[in-house]
This record gives structure tokens, sequence and C-alpha cells, in this order.
């Protein structure tokens, strides 16, 4: 079926134009001087420092202890201390798919009956758009909350809090300083190790975000299929089913990769997460099955990057890749580039491969309830 899938795909022009640039040029590593952004950050610190406890909750100017009230925005000030850093706003974003049916165990979605629903597949790119301008106003409308909850000035965040702000209107974000890991995604939550520098802190967040994303849209088209309302039940089976296999794990691990390396600099991209799936499956699928299973990552790759560039505009972009510069002296790799595929399925083949991701993880979900409900039940 797979193979089946290479008559819907084309050259994914844009992605193609970009890495053949990057094969064939000299590229000129910038030398690292101290770039105004941190002198002012380190003026910011001292500003900091300076005796101001108030300030104003409309136009974030400073005031010391002795004044009351911003007489230009007319509004009473606020302590200092009601502001709280982005590391550690506790956010609980929450993301919804509404439907008639409401399924309260594994054993009344993976039924015989909804197997059927799910193999029909009546499903169409414009079902899928509205997915996607679900999960880009929920976002949104939690950034905002948290901004406002919190009197958050965008000015005076670093770039990584700002992606960490943005992360935060996503998912929820823990830290740890143990194991080899610089990160991962597991059950609504992406752990990101605290002790490596900003710019690969931005990377990661990157990464498992499109991972986190990509698990949403699988939800958006469950909650489609069966007519139903998105609860924890319907979300531990989509994550199975972009976990219980090589090849939707591949897609994942793929399009988290792609995503991240958007919005970072090329030439420094681990490979290692998706080589790695590829060394696991020895042969399990041919060369020509695992080029077809990149574009397919690739597809899911665009519409998560649309969505992360409702934020990570192309100024936000210059600015995380000159953080990266600044922190990464080794010389790029280009040679790992080409194992790019710059190839995405059309309208039609997307949808194909969404329909035989889905029925074929929905199958082998309806064999494992167990399963799924120790890891419901957190074991
Ligand atoms: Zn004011
Ligand atoms: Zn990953």
């Amino acid at each position: 079926m797979l193979s089946e899938l290479s008559e819907f795909l084309e050259v994914d022009i844009e992605k193609q134009l970009l890495i053949d640039n990057l094969l064939s040029q000299e590229h000129i590593v910038r030398l690292c001087s101290p770039r105004l952004d941190d002198l002012c950050a380190d003026l910011k610190m001292e500003y900091r420092e300076l005796p101001f406890s108030k300030f104003c909750p409309k136009c974030h100017r400073k005031y010391p202890d002795s004044e009351n009230a911003c007489y230009e925005c007319l509004v009473t000030l606020k302590d200092i201390k009601e502001k709280t850093p982005v590391k550690d706003i506790d956010n609980r974003p929450k993301f919804t798919f509404k439907g008639k049916n409401d399924f309260k165990d594994f054993k009344s979605i993976l039924t015989e009956d909804n197997l059927v629903k799910v193999n029909e597949f009546r499903f169409t790119m414009k079902n899928y758009e509205n997915i996607i301008k679900n999960i880009k106003k929920t976002s949104l409308k939690n950034m905002d909350e948290m901004i406002k909850s919190n009197y958050i000035d965008m000015r005076e965040l670093s770039i990584l809090e700002k992606i960490l702000l943005f992360a935060k209107s996503f998912v929820k974000i823990d830290y740890k300083s143990y194991g080899q890991e610089l990160g991962f995604f597991e059950k609504d939550k992406i752990i990101i190790d605290d002790r490596q520098n900003d710019s690969l802190k931005i990377t990661t967040l990157i990464h498992e975000l499109a991972h986190f994303i990509l698990k949403e849209i699988i939800n958006g088209v469950l909650c489609k299929l069966l007519k139903c309302s998105k609860n924890n039940y319907i979300n531990i089976i989509s994550e199975y089913i972009l976990s219980y296999d090589n090849f939707p794990m591949l897609i994942d691990e793929y399009s988290a990769h792609c995503c991240e390396g958007r919005f970072t600099v090329y030439g420094y991209q681990d490979y290692s997460s998706f080589l790695s799936i590829i060394e696991r499956m020895n042969g399990e699928m041919s060369r020509d099955e695992i080029e077809i299973t990149k574009s397919i990552g690739n597809n899911f790759a665009n519409t998560i990057k649309d969505i992360l560039e409702m934020f990570i505009d192309d100024d936000l972009r210059d600015e995380i890749k000159s953080e990266f510069e600044w922190h990464n002296h080794d010389k790029p790799n280009y040679e790992m580039l080409k194992l790019e595929n710059c190839n995405k399925l059309t309208d039609e083949g997307y949808l194909k491969a969404i329909w035989l991701v889905v029925t074929d993880g929905f199958k082998t979900a309806m064999d494992n309830i167990d399963e799924l409900e120790k890891y419901y039940n957190g074991a």
C-alpha cells in the first residue's frame, strides 16, 4: 500500500531549493562578537536591580515603591513580584475537539463499527484545515491569557523565553537535570534538560513541540471520523497510533526533525533520532518505502511549520539562528543534508497517507486494549 502512494509524489520545490543551495555553496561561518542583544541583556539585568518595586500593568513602565499609579495609563501600579518569570508559569493548556459522542473507555472506542468508520475515512482537506485552525486558535488564546495573567512584557523576554512562552501555549513543560536526552515528549508534557545552553533548549523545544502538534492533528482526525469529543482515551489512542510501529514513528520523528531544521541552522542538525529508527528496522522497509515515509513526514511538517510561524516570524527566526551561532563554534556539517527528502504528497496522496496511518494504528490498538489501559493507569 505504501509504495502505491508514490504516484502522488511531487517535489517540495521550496525545500529542494534550500537544500541544493546549502549543498552547493561555500558557507561563511559568522565570527562571533558580542552582540547588541547581549549587551542589552546585560543592561537590562542592571536595570532590574534598580530600586523599582512596582510597574504599570498597561505600559510596563517601572516605578519606585513610593508611587501608586501610572498617570499616563490611568491605572494603579502592581508589585513587580506579580510578574512570574516565563519559566515558572504553571500553565495547563487544553486542546479540545467537540463531537456528539463522548466515549467513556477504550472498549467503546475500539469497536468493529468504529473501525469501519475509520476505514471509510469520510475526511476531506477542508476537515483537515478546520483541525489546524482549531489548534491555532486555541494556542493563541492560551498565549494571550498567559501574557495577561502574568503581566508579561514581550520586550523584556529573551529569545528562549519567547519560544518557551509560545511552547507553553500548547503543552506543559517540565525540566530535568539527569540523563542523556536533551528532551522528550511524553504524556502531554515536554521535558527539557536544564543543563543545555539556551540555543539547544530552543531547538529541543521546537522539536518536541512538533511531536505534540502532530499528535493533536491525529486527535482531530479521530474525533472527526468517530464524531466524538477529545478525551484522555482518544488522546492515548492517538499517541499509540504514532508510536506502536516503526512506520508512524519514522513519520513523526522525520517531521519533528524537519520542523526543527526550519527554525534552526542547517548544518548543525542532529539526525540521530530517525537514523536510529532506520537502523532498528533492519531492512523491514525498502529504501523506496523509507523515502515515501519521509515524504509523508514532510507533509505533516509543512502544516506544523505553518502553525509555528504564527509566532516564530522571520525576525524571531533570525534571532534564533544568531543565538545558535553564538553558542556553537563547530563547523557546520552539510554532508548529512543528503539524507533530506524533498518530496511531498499531493492533497489526494496526503489524505490516503493519513488514512493508512490512522487505520493501521486503530486496528492494532483494537488488539492491544490491555496495553492501552495499563498506560492510562500510569504503568
Ligand atoms: Zn502606564
Ligand atoms: Zn523526536
